[in-house]
Order: structure tokens, then C-alpha cells, then sequence
């Protein structure tokens, strides 16, 4: 015969086990419901982060309507190579960075020539240039140099561009007009679109475009000089 107390301890139990089955059930469906809604949560978040990426990114892409050319003209690189690097934080200063595809391009131009003929990267070419106002559904392409005849007031020498960059020019916007069907009447100087000497009179322009199209007819002058290897 059970005691007293051993028939209230297995009342408590059983009165215990009752109340606490309804509650764990309870806690490990609200667990799950946490769960599913933080899924929910980061999925969505990365989903409105896509949404707000891509918005932008398409807002500032464009389809290259044509090409404008610039020489990087008499700056102050202070014993810098002028490059893409330097260009990068000389536009950066000026506030002329876009936003595309998880990163901000600083350099207004899409490629920049050196001296030696060698091609940078600059921004991508869907993303729109920061090189001529009213043209920056236009490619950019900046040779490195000051090809100004005028002497300048900041005392910068000019030269005319190198062979090798005037050789990159032509291959590059060849490759470029083939692949956006640019015409020739869409491959401009900076000083055809705004009141400026970019870039400049010692650049051979309408031999470059001649080159481009594989019109030898209207050169008139040698495309590279003598001293072209
Ligand atoms: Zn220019």
C-alpha cells in the first residue's frame, strides 16, 4: 500500500509532465518559427540589397554611342607617373566617382594610353564616362600627354603623342567600333563637344579616324612619325 506522500508525489508528477509537454512543444515551435522568419529576414535583406546594386548599376550603364578623345594635358603629377592610378585619385578629388556593380570607378575615362602605347582600363565600358559633359554615353580614351601647340600658362611642355600611343589608339578604337558599331562621325575630340584645346592640335585626329575606317585617302600626314619603328 503506498504512503500518503508517495500518492501526492505521483499526483505532482503526472500533473507536471501534463503541463510541460504543451510548453516544450510550444518553445520548439516558436525556435523553429524564429528560424524560418530570420531566413526569411536575411533572404530578404540580401534580395532588397541585390534590388538596390542592380537599380543603381543599371541607372549608370550605358550602350557606348561613340568616342571621345582627351589628352591628360598639363597636370601637376608632382614626379607621379600620370597612369590610371593617378588619374583614379585626381578624379577622385574632383568627385567624379560611379557606383557599378559593387564598386566605385573614380576615373572619368574608360582607357588611358601611355607613353609606351600601353592600354589601361579605366571605368567599364557600360558604365558612363565622366569626360565630357553631354557625352558620357561616349567611351573616353585619354592619352597621356599634353599635345597643346599653344604654350601653355602653367609652363608644361607639350610633344606630339608618341607613335606607339597614336598606334594603341587606333587598334583600340578599331576594336571599339566594330564592336558598337560606332561610325566615323561619332568618334570626336573633346574640343568638338565643349569649349576646350583637349587634346590638342598636335594629335593627328582626322589621320586617326582615317586609320580607324582604313581610309588612306584623306591622310594627308604620316600617322606615326619618321622615327616609328
Ligand atoms: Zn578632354
Amino acid at each position: 500500500m503506498k504512503s500518503k506522500f508517495a500518492e501526492t508525489k505521483s499526483a505532482w508528477a503526472g500533473k507536471l509532465k501534463t503541463l510541460s509537454a504543451p510548453l516544450g512543444s510550444q518553445l520548439h515551435s516558436s525556435w523553429r518559427w524564429g528560424i524560418r522568419h530570420w531566413k526569411l529576414l536575411v533572404g530578404g535583406g540580401l534580395v532588397a540589397i541585390i534590388a538596390v546594386v542592380g537599380l543603381i548599376s543599371y541607372k549608370n550603364s550605358i550602350q557606348p554611342e561613340g568616342i571621345i578623345i582627351h589628352h591628360t594635358g598639363p597636370l601637376n603629377a608632382e614626379g607621379q607617373p600620370v597612369d590610371v592610378e593617378f588619374l583614379d585619385s585626381f578624379h577622385q578629388e574632383r568627385g567624379y566617382g560611379s557606383y557599378y556593380w559593387g564598386r566605385v570607378y573614380h576615373v572619368g575615362y574608360h582607357y588611358i594610353i601611355l607613353p609606351n602605347g600601353g592600354v589601361q582600363e579605366g571605368r567599364p565600358e557600360h558604365l558612363h564616362g565622366a569626360h565630357a559633359q553631354g557625352f558620357n554615353s561616349y567611351l573616353g580614351i585619354a592619352l597621356v600627354g599634353n599635345f597643346s601647340a599653344r604654350p601653355q600658362r602653367s609652363g608644361t611642355p607639350s610633344s606630339d603623342p608618341t607613335p606607339a600611343q597614336l598606334r594603341s589608339l587606333i587598334a583600340l578604337s578599331k576594336d571599339l567600333s566594330r564592336r558598337y558599331h560606332i561610325p566615323a562621325s561619332r568618334i570626336l575630340r573633346h574640343s568638338d563637344v565643349a569649349q576646350t584645346e583637349c587634346p590638342g592640335q598636335r594629335l593627328p585626329y582626322r589621320n586617326v579616324v582615317a586609320a580607324v575606317y582604313g581610309v588612306s585617302s584623306v591622310a594627308q600626314q604620316p600617322i606615326v612619325s619618321k622615327n616609328a619603328k
